[in-house]
């Protein structure tokens, strides 16, 4: 940045900006050939070795366990400032601690460990490579002039260093001694207390070198404005300042409505023309703030890059190698495959395959891998054994095999170099690439250190290596984008206008915490300190608000789920010196077409607002013929009548779209459907759209159900030695009954076409077959809370209400089929007649019909299982529950003989609700005073209304429910978002669609009348 700004007003050869520590390699190298620096995971992995080896031993302070990747951080960063403070050797640390108040144990376990660490670079690091201590310390002491070595230095302006490291010092000591040069130090007070109590160590330096000093005063109004404030800032009884109109201070609820405001003030500086190289976001609390941030942004469109230091699991190469390691454990997770499959840079099996794996995991709720690889093909399959198998080398190789499969992996099967070359562009290919290098200077590092001998497997030594790398994306990725970034980043630059955000206690500034060992080193020792991170964070705001043209403070009012939140001690002390007040309240203004959506619906002529939009140009023409149909819809449909907005189509429509050959026979349960909400059956069953493959973890309310079904007409049929005789259940004992049931039902269950596992389907098995058999209770794990199996299940309970019931009922018939066209069926059409002649054909299945021939006349008991609630009788009776009065009708042609004509009818549901809940209500003939009635319910007005639904439907009346919500089950419908039902107008729509003639109303929704006076009609 510095380099572009002198470009534009200088020749551009005159300035190179370079970090010191690229200098100092030139400089080293001129002097003593080419050397290669230590990389940081070389030296990471040295101090992990060294620490293993003092924690290997018996006795000191870190004997014990092996060391944690947070162990080994802390360790190495404490070498590194040994190493930079010119403490090169073990025994200079002795001598360094010699007379300290330090504890003994303290000394001796960081002498050993750091004998270690020193004895492995000796042992095992190139002596071609060297620590940043060493080429500092040997520039500073070399012979040669340094201005010998770059002839071409006319001056050198140093930059950025407000604290210095002892081989930082010295090294500009001898600068000074050489070659002119000029030191940038940010100050705002004296340099020495307030907000610049930091910086006192970076002036005492400049002081005692002599350096001259000049004061620059702020150039513009702004800089001078924000220049008072910061003298002001951590003085006692500073004057009054006036904060002025560049800082503002915005209070939001939350801090997703925090980066929303932002996310809106961003567009409009956007949009009024502000380059977004000049707005900047600085957010202290970057990791909590990361996910909204990248969300709102998007929805907003604003050209951003996160630029703040990241952790590299979060990266997708980062997460493959994370996905890997946990794969090569003894029982992987099934998590960490989906994982891996579904990582964009990652093509290990087809795309299919991958999502088959995917459900599979969230359907099974299964913990590990190898149940997944069922619901894959076999080519997959093997590719995902082999991966696995490969993997296991990580586990029980050595380290120099393990390393040399990830990265045969990594480059060979994974291609992974090339692919974080392909992906996406800008910001984000340059993370990956980023996270590529580092994962591949972690491989370099074992691969230096392959001799080293380790207790630890290679998973082990790759998992702690690869825990909490942090990643930084270079800053030059970020042109014509705006900037969001930690406010580390944020030191040195100036932006015209910066957004700090999440200015809580929480965020900043952040007191990193130490293990208690090295506080108590620092203590003893405050050439090993690294600062006080209070002080810094009050010296980097000012530094901040002096370096911006306008700043815009927020913060939000709470945290996530509303939990509390301070304000950082540094806005307390802003507003001491200022005064500032937050502006609070929701920020309502338009700034995405989210936002614009909102707008648009509280207006009072929506059509008209939508109509401006699209002519300003904020939405697409097309998103505007969109909304204007979808307000024209929703305005008929917010009316009473019928229309095409309704769901009714033309006959003729009909016809060609679920024409009469496509939708009879009927089924009881379709006719059911349509009552119940004919938009819904016109999706499911004209449109044809089907279900969403929700995601289960144990068999749906349809599987059990005909799980239960299939089983329940296997036990009765199997007993059944004549087709003409019931089946007289008490003349076997219940043991062999309950071994029959038991082995019908696991024989079912071995056939049936689904498959989970998981505690919620051991809890499902344990629902129907508790207390049933051995074998039956062999089939489940009852375990203990959370699943608690009953004592009996639906089975067992079935059998013992069976045997208790009236033995003269003998069952019968089990799945009897009338109509034609049933797959196991050859049975002939079925239809009924209305009154006028027309006919409604039907088919189906009769679960069980018990007869009786005991009494005078002979009884016929029709069975409908239910494995959920059976609905009232009344719904029958009602015109909405078909299923009863169909079968009664359709048992005429399933019974032999003169059964039908002669025999009482009777026709009631039969409860089985696992575990146990077993109901038979009384019958639907319990509905009228005599046999004659019912006879005459099913000969007359069963067929008038069932002859009324086929006309409606082929008159296309496809509009939303006339029942109540509960009695549409609207709920739990996937159409629910889209039908625009209108409950509360539900009687107004009832009346309209009454007038309608092709239209079915139920008798159960109309007012005028009930089944009395229907029948009182006929
Ligand atoms: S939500 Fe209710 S009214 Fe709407 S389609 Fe579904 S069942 Fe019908």
């Amino acid at each position: 940045m510095v380099e572009n700004r002198w470009a534009a007003s200088h020749e551009p050869l005159r300035l190179r900006a370079e970090t010191l520590d690229a200098v100092v390699r030139e400089w080293y190298e001129e002097l003593h050939g080419p050397v290669q620096p230590l990389v940081g995971q070389l030296n990471r992995r040295l101090a992990e070795y060294a620490l293993d080896r003092s924690t290997a031993e018996t006795d000191g302070a870190l004997a014990g366990e092996p060391a944690s990747a947070a162990l080994a951080d802390s360790f190495s960063s404490r070498f590194s400032l040994f190493d930079d403070a010119g403490v090169g050797t073990a025994d200079a640390l002795v001598a360094e601690f010699e007379g300290s108040a330090l504890d003994d144990r303290i000394t001796t376990a960081t002498v050993d460990a750091y004998r270690h660490y020193r004895n492995l670079h000796a042992d095992y690091v190139d002596e071609w490579v060297c620590t940043r201590g060493e080429m500092f310390h040997a520039v500073s002491t070399a012979e040669q002039s340094l201005s010998a070595l770059s002839p071409e230095l006319d001056v050198v302006v140093l930059s950025g260093y407000h604290e210095f490291r002892p081989v930082e010092r010295r090294l500009i000591e001898r600068l000074v001694d050489e070659l002119p040069m000029i030191a940038l130090l940010p100050l705002h007070q004296d340099g020495r207390s307030g907000v610049d109590a930091v910086a006192e160590d970076a002036l005492d330096v400049y002081e005692a070198l002599d350096f001259e000093t000049v004061d620059l005063e702020p150039v513009d109004e702004s800089g001078r404005a924000f220049g008072t404030i910061t003298e002001s800032l951590y003085r006692p009884d500073p004057d009054s300042v006036p904060a002025p109109d560049t800082l503002r201070w915005r209070e939001l609820p939350t801090p997703e409505r925090e980066i929303r405001f932002v996310a809106r003030e961003l567009r409009t500086e956007l949009a009024n023309g502000r380059d977004p190289d000049d707005l900047a976001v600085v957010i202290p609390g970057t990791e909590a703030y990361s996910g909204y941030v990248e969300d709102t942004f998007d929805t907003f469109d604003i050209p951003h890059v996160t630029t703040a230091a990241s952790q590299l699991n979060r990266t997708f190469t980062g997460s493959i190698v994370h996905d890997l390691l946990n794969l090569a454990e003894a029982d992987p997770r099934a998590k960490n495959l989906t994982s891996l499959l579904a990582n964009p840079l990652v093509d290990i099996v087809p795309t299919d395959q991958a999502n088959a794996v995917t459900a599979a995991a969230r359907r099974r709720d299964t913990v590990s891998v190898a149940p997944l690889l069922d619901d894959v093909d076999d080519q997959a399959a093997t590719l995902i054994e082999e991966l696995l198998t490969t993997l296991e080398t990580l586990r029980t190789g050595d380290i120099e095999d393990a390393t040399d499969t990830l990265r045969r992996l990594l480059d060979d099967r994974f291609n992974l170099k090339e692919t974080t070359e392909d992906y996406a562009t800008g910001a984000e290919q340059a993370v990956e690439q980023r996270a590529y290098d580092l994962v591949d200077e972690v491989l370099t590092s074992f691969e230096s250190l392959a001799s080293v001998s380790s207790n630890l497997s290679p998973l082990a030594l790759f998992t702690r290596a690869f825990d909490g790398v942090p990643i930084r994306v270079p800053q030059r990725a970020a042109g014509g984008h705006v900037e969001v970034m930690g406010l580390l980043d944020a030191r040195m630059r100036s932006f015209e206008k910066v957004f700090l955000v999440g200015l809580t206690s929480e965020h900043f500034p952040v007191t990193s915490e130490h293990p208690a060992f090295f506080e108590e080193m620092t203590d003893a020792h405050p050439r090993f300190d690294t600062g006080d991170e209070r002080l810094r964070g009050r010296y980097l705001f000012a530094t901040l608000l002096a370096n911006v043209d306008q700043l815009t403070i927020t913060t939000p009012e709470a945290g996530d789920e509303e939990s509390a939140v301070v304000r950082s001690p540094v806005l307390d002390e802003l507003q001491r010196v200022t005064d500032i007040e937050p502006e609070t309240g929701v920020d309502d203004r338009v700034g995405s077409r989210e936002d614009l959506q909102r707008h648009i619906a509280a207006t009072a002529d929506q059509r008209a607002a939508v109509s401006r939009a699209g002519d300003r140009g904020d939405i697409s023409p097309d998103q505007t013929k969109r909304m204007d149909r979808g307000l024209h819809c929703a305005d008929k449909r917010g009316t009473a009548g019928l229309s095409e907005h309704d769901g009714v189509l033309e006959p003729e429509t009909v016809d060609e779209v679920y024409p009469p050959s496509e939708r009879e026979p009927y089924s009881a349960s379709r006719i059911e459907r349509y009552v119940e909400c004919g938009f819904k059956f016109y999706a499911d069953n004209v449109l044809g759209i089907e279900d969403p493959d929700d995601v289960e973890v144990a068999p749906t309310p349809l599987e059990t159900g005909s799980y239960v079904h299939d089983v329940l007409e296997r036990f009765f049929a199997d007993l059944q030695d004549d087709i003409d005789e019931g089946v007289d259940l008490p003349k076997f004992d219940r043991d062999t009954l309950a071994t029959h049931l038991s082995d019908i039902a696991v024989e079912e269950l071995h056939d049936a076409d689904f498959q989970y596992d998981g505690l919620f389907y051991e809890r499902w098995k344990a629902e129907l077959f508790a207390g049933l058999s051995d074998e039956g209770s062999r089939l489940y794990e009852a375990g203990s809370n959370p699943h608690n199996a009953p004592e009996q299940g639906l089975f067992a309970r079935f059998l013992d209400n069976e045997l208790s019931r009236d033995d003269t009922d003998r069952p019968h018939l089990f799945e009897a089929p009338f109509g034609e066209g049933l797959p196991d069926s050859d049975a002939g059409p079925f239809t009924v007649e209305r009154p006028d002649g027309s006919t409604v054909s039907i088919r189906g299945y009769i679960d069980r019909v018990d007869v009786n021939r005991e009494g005078e006349q002979p009884s016929l008991t029709l069975y409908d299982y239910k494995t959920g609630r059976a609905p009232y009788m009344t719904k029958t009776t009602g015109g909405t529950k078909f299923q009863l009065p169909i079968y009664l009708l359709a048992a005429a042609d399933v019974v032999t003989g003169d059964l039908f004509d002669q025999g009482s009818l009777s026709a009631t549901y039969y409860q089985v609700r696992p575990p146990n809940d077993l109901k038979v209500p009384r019958g639907v003939e319990s509905k009228f005073d005599s046999e004659v009635e019912l006879r005459r319910f099913l000969d007359d007005i069963v067929p008038e209304w069932l002859g009324q639904i086929d006309d409606a439907i082929a008159n296309g009346r496809f509009h939303t429910t006339l029942l109540s919500a509960r009695g549409a089950n609207c709920r739990y419908c996937d159409y629910r978002r889209a039908c625009d039902v209108r409950h509360h107008r539900k009687r107004e729509f009832v009346n309209e669609v009454g007038t309608d003639e092709a239209a079915y109303v139920p008798l159960r929704v109309r007012d005028d009348k009930d089944i009395e006076a229907v029948m009182g009609d006929d």
